[in-house]
């Protein structure tokens, strides 16, 4: 097992190395770095996602461009926005102790001037997206003609991407003689054929296994209205007892709600987001790696280094902002071999996202239906069924026996076998026996969705004065609510706090209830006063109010709360906790 200093890397990146706290180098690393630090050889390297590849060429590529010169020598291409900046702020971080090291990342969605700005103050490492950088280049922004180092990170998907004209447009603005080192995590054929094409007799390292490919992974959809987006999540976990998922959202906000709620809701879940010191989501990622969490959900950024290999699902709680991205989420299952299932949670607005998707990944999805609740009682009896069939006997029972018995003396096999089940079977069954059908049919309209804002058809929405004034927020004032009105976890939505009043919804046949409990009633010393509110229809003021909380989510919840935590259970005797089964893992 070599060192850092072993493997010939000089003081200042040494340092640099120290002050990051890396204390050996990865296989990729030991490989890579002495093999690219002592030759101008191009190379193909093939490491699975968390191995390390960024310090691979990162390390090599810092001693090796003079930094007294302000010409750019160095050029990383790589697939997303995301990973350009996680590229450049890692390599900023490796050469700290480089003075002089101008490092600048190139990407679209972002002013394309100042990025031409930053690179004329001489940039001598380049980390791009191949789409900004073809752009920047026809508008002569960037001069790549004295390049000596050209990485494509990433390679299998660029090319998944669709970037390979813009990859060879790139790479012929760039010198003959340069060296170039491709990373991947598989070798396609369309990677073969980069390497063959544009590189000369490369030395090739491989880490861990080789040639896989996510052909293994099926795609599917689920279309509901946007409100029942995590229902619908509950019910695709509950339908796979055994899921072990990463669950995308789009922001990190979002990934911290959906988490909570997870959690509270019995499941092994946690939270992986940028928000997160570096030891809470050490504690996240251990905890999953052991299988304790069961639904990580996580930010495309945060995700990125997720190298678990047996994940069965991954659920695409909101669709990437950048449909590029999807490719990325999905490679996190169907790894090693293994087949998995990517599954998105659509809503109609953004359905028409999924052909451009199918266009990207050129693959097709299925629609499918979220199951109902019956389908789901019958998986979860079977999985237990099968689940007792496969233990194995603890014979400490064996003493216990004999009361067992007598207890059950008159209980035929039959019978007995019922009762066991019902255990299980009851508390699903009481939680699923009025479970609604969300799906919604493709051509349907998208009225009702913007309705539920507000009360609808079936639910009734109603003003409560008392707000954040009052010290609640939106999950404190739901949980008072409940707590009230003796109600389960999906009788109340859409429970939104201003000032000094708040709103809610309920299903229409429990109004009568919510209207009475409130008649004269106090609540620390002071009259509390419930009204069906008078925007029903989802009048304009109320259902703008809906969107702000709705573009708002989690974030007035009290912050030091749940950091994500690994294995918490809901509180018991929180009212749902009864009516929700709890989960365990296999
Ligand atoms: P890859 O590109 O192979 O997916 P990265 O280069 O992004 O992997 O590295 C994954 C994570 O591991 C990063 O957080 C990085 O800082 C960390 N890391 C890389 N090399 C080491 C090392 N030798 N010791 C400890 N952590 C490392
Ligand atoms: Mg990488």
């Amino acid at each position: 097992m070599s060192t850092f200093q072993d493997l010939g890397l000089n003081d200042y990146l040494l340092q640099g190395i120290t002050d990051l706290g890396f204390e050996k180098p990865s296989e990729v690393q030991e490989k890579a770095i002495p093999l690219l630090l002592n030759s101008e050889e191009d190379l193909v390297a093939l490491a699975q996602t968390g191995t390390g590849k960024t310090a691979a060429f990162g390390f090599p590529m810092l001693q090796k461009i003079n930094i007294d010169s302000r010409t750019t020598q160095g050029l990383i291409l790589s697939p997303t926005r995301e990973l350009c900046l996680q590229i450049a702020s890692e390599m900023k971080l490796y050469g700290k102790h480089c003075k002089g090291l101008n490092v600048v990342a190139v990407y679209g969605g972002s002013s394309i001037t100042e990025q031409a700005r930053e690179i004329k103050r001489g940039a001598q490492v380049i980390v791009a997206t191949p789409g900004r950088m073809k752009d920047m280049i026809s508008r002569r922004l960037v001069d790549i003609t004295k390049i000596e180092y050209a990485v494509l990170d990433e390679a299998d998907e660029m090319l998944n991407m669709g970037f390979k004209e813009d990859i060879t447009a790139i790479l012929s603005h760039t010198p003959n003689e340069k060296s170039t080192w491709l990373f991947s995590a598989t070798m396609p054929k369309e990677v073969a054929a980069i390497a063959k094409n544009f590189m000369h007799n490369p030395q090739e390292i491989t880490v861990g296994r080789k040639n896989e490919s996510t052909t293994n992974v099926s795609h599917e959809y689920y279309l509901v209205n946007a409100r029942d987006r995590y229902q619908a999540l509950k019910r695709l976990a509950d339908a796979n007892p055994d899921i072990f998922s990463v669950i995308f959202c789009r922001t990190k906000r979002d990934t911290q709600k959906v988490a909570e709620k997870l959690i509270e809701d019995g499941y092994n879940a946690g939270a992986l987001h940028g928000d997160l010191s570096q030891n809470q989501r050490d504690l996240v990622m251990n905890a999953f790696r052991k299988n304790q969490i069961q639904m990580l959900v996580a930010t495309d950024v945060a995700a990125r280094g997720i190298d678990v290999d047996d994940v069965t699902h991954v659920i695409n709680y909101q669709l990437p902002d950048e449909i590029e991205t999807y490719t990325h989420r999905s490679g996190r299952t169907g790894r090693a071999g293994k087949t998995g299932v990517s599954m998105v949670i659509v809503s109609k607005s953004e359905v028409r996202k999924i052909k451009s998707i199918e266009r990207i990944i050129k693959r097709q999805f299925d629609k499918k239906e979220v199951p109902d609740g019956m389908e789901i009682c019958e998986v979860q009896l079977m999985s237990l069924a099968n689940k007792i069939h496969n233990t194995e006997i603890n014979h400490e029972i064996d003493k216990y026996l004999t009361s067992i018995n007598e207890l059950f003396e008159d209980t035929s096999k039959d019978e007995l076998i019922k009762k066991f089940f019902s255990v299980e079977f009851t508390r699903f069954y009481n939680y699923y026996k009025k479970a609604q059908n969300l799906n919604v049919a493709e051509g349907s309209s998208d009225r009702d969705e913007g309705r539920s804002y507000g009360g609808s058809k079936n639910s009734t929405r109603y003003f409560i004065n008392v707000g954040s004034k009052d010290g609640f927020d939106w999950m404190s004032l739901k949980d008072f609510l409940r707590e009230q009105l003796d109600l389960g976890r999906d009788d109340l939505f859409k429970v939104e706090t201003k000032d000094s009043f708040s709103f809610f919804n309920t299903e229409k046949e429990l109004q009568e209830k919510v209207l009475a409990h409130f008649t004269d009633f106090k609540h620390n010393g002071r009259f509390v006063n419930v009204e069906v509110s008078e925007n029903r229809g989802g009048g304009r003021r109320d259902r703008n109010r809906g969107r702000k909380k709705d573009s708002r989510g989690g974030g007035r919840r009290s912050e030091g709360r749940s950091s994500g935590g690994n294995n918490k259970r809901a509180k018991s005797g929180a009212g749902f906790g009864a009516s929700r089964p709890r989960r365990s893992r296999r």
